[in-house]
């Protein structure tokens, strides 16, 4: 049953609409990081990589994710973090394509994958080149000099969502490997990797999943594929008997082989922790509820706010769990926001970005929500200096 606002620590007076940025602390995972600092780190020391089951917290919590993308178990590898996991993905894809030189993403992705593309051509130095249309233009770009097509289902600024069906087919017909970045779609919308073919998945665990700042990313491979997935990050960990210590890399027979080095033992805990607020959701029930939820918003801003241009798409199936607006005035406006009880971000140049949630949002808070933002709009709240100054992180 949704919600469950029990299995979380929000302060008080606080709605979080952020959760797609930075998700709660969920109250299991407190308690886990402290037993692992001191019962196990304290007193098993590195006899815990054995006795605690440090070692095979990766595998067990690359499960538990797998489970909610879709995926079979042993199909997920855990650790880095996400712009690491993109390199991986797309280094692996390009050997798998070798007479090809296009990586076809989209100018809607969020920025690191763009960049981390960047940073592998230049690596590369083979005469590759990025291409990123507009989202709604990629299909007319998928065409057979097209080596890899790289997109996030659901776009950071906008929720705007990719169907991952149909153009994974399309690239698949002209001959292209297929990676799907889940940064947005993991613990938010229901997917289904497997059925989609895709070769390739990442994503990150600390929006939606709720695993805690600086939580590890994940990776997906597609069964068959293992075998003829190249590590470009080839580190011990994904060494298929790391303990040999043998003077050459020979890549684990699974999906470990995407692991690189000592994996996060706390970060690992406090999402495996996180991960048990999920066991019992459906990701169906989830979604159903985010969309209540989302359109609720929408038509109460409508209602009562309408300097905020809404820049989300209107129809719900093609919408992510969050929900963004222009205002000219946003970062200020966000700012006075926050100070009022509801946390959300900024995105440049004027988005006001809101998230949904279902595990510890409900249509009161969402009513409670709107009040206040239509208060901070409508009564010019702000204007006040104090909003106007830009932090580091927006
Ligand atoms: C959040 C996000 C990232 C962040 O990458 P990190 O390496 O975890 O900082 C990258 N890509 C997308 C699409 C994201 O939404």
């Amino acid at each position: 049953m949704l919600p469950k606002k029990d299995h979380f620590l929000l302060p008080d007076g606080v709605i979080y609409l952020d959760g797609n940025s930075l998700g709660p602390l969920p109250k299991g995972a407190a308690a886990r990081a402290q037993k692992v600092i001191e019962d196990e780190w304290g007193d098993q020391l590195i006899r815990a990589w054995n006795t605690a089951g440090w070692m095979d917290l990766p595998r067990k919590v690359g499960d538990r994710v797998a489970r909610l993308i879709g995926a079979p178990a042993g199909s997920v590898a855990m650790g880095d973090t996400l712009s690491i996991k993109v390199f991986q993905a797309l280094a692996a894809a390009l050997k798998m394509r070798p007479d090809r030189k296009v990586i076809l993403s989209d100018n809607g992705n969020f920025p690191s994958d763009l960049y981390i593309a960047e940073g592998l051509i230049g690596t590369i130095d083979a005469g590759h080149e990025l291409r990123t249309p507009a989202p709604e233009d990629v299909l007319h770009h998928i065409n057979e000099e097209v080596a890899v097509v790289m997109l996030t289902q659901v776009d950071y600024r906008t929720g705007r969502m990719h169907d991952m069906t149909k153009i994974t087919k399309i690239a698949h017909a002209a001959g292209a490997v297929m990676i799907w970045d889940l940064a947005h779609s993991a613990g938010a919308v229901p997917v289904e990797m497997l059925d989609c073919q895709a070769e390739f998945a990442v994503g990150c665990t600390y929006k939606y999943l709720n695993g805690g700042p600086g939580a590890p990313a994940f990776i997906y491979i597609r069964p068959d594929l293992v075998e003829a997935t190249r590590p470009s990050l080839s580190g011990w960990l994904g060494h298929d008997a790391p303990f040999d210590f043998d003077l050459s890399y020979r890549p684990a027979l699974s999906t470990e082989r995407m692991r690189v080095g000592t994996p996060p033992i706390l970060q690992l805990a406090t999402l495996d922790a996180a991960l048990d607020a999920w066991d019992d959701v459906d990701m169906h029930a989830l979604r159903t509820a985010s969309i209540a939820l989302s359109e609720q918003f929408i038509q109460q801003i409508a209602e009562t706010c309408p300097a905020l241009q809404l820049i989300s798409p209107r129809d719900s199936g093609v919408r992510g769990s969050q929900v963004s607006f222009g205002f000219e005035h946003g970062y200020a406006a966000m700012q006075a926001c926050i100070e009022h009880g509801v946390i959300g971000d900024f995105r440049a140049p004027n988005v006001m970005r809101f998230g949904f949630t279902p595990l510890y949002l409900d249509a009161t808070d969402v009513t409670k929500a709107v009040e206040i933002i239509a208060h901070i709009v409508n009564d010019a709240v702000w204007r006040g200096p104090k909003y106007q100054q830009k932090l580091r992180v927006t």
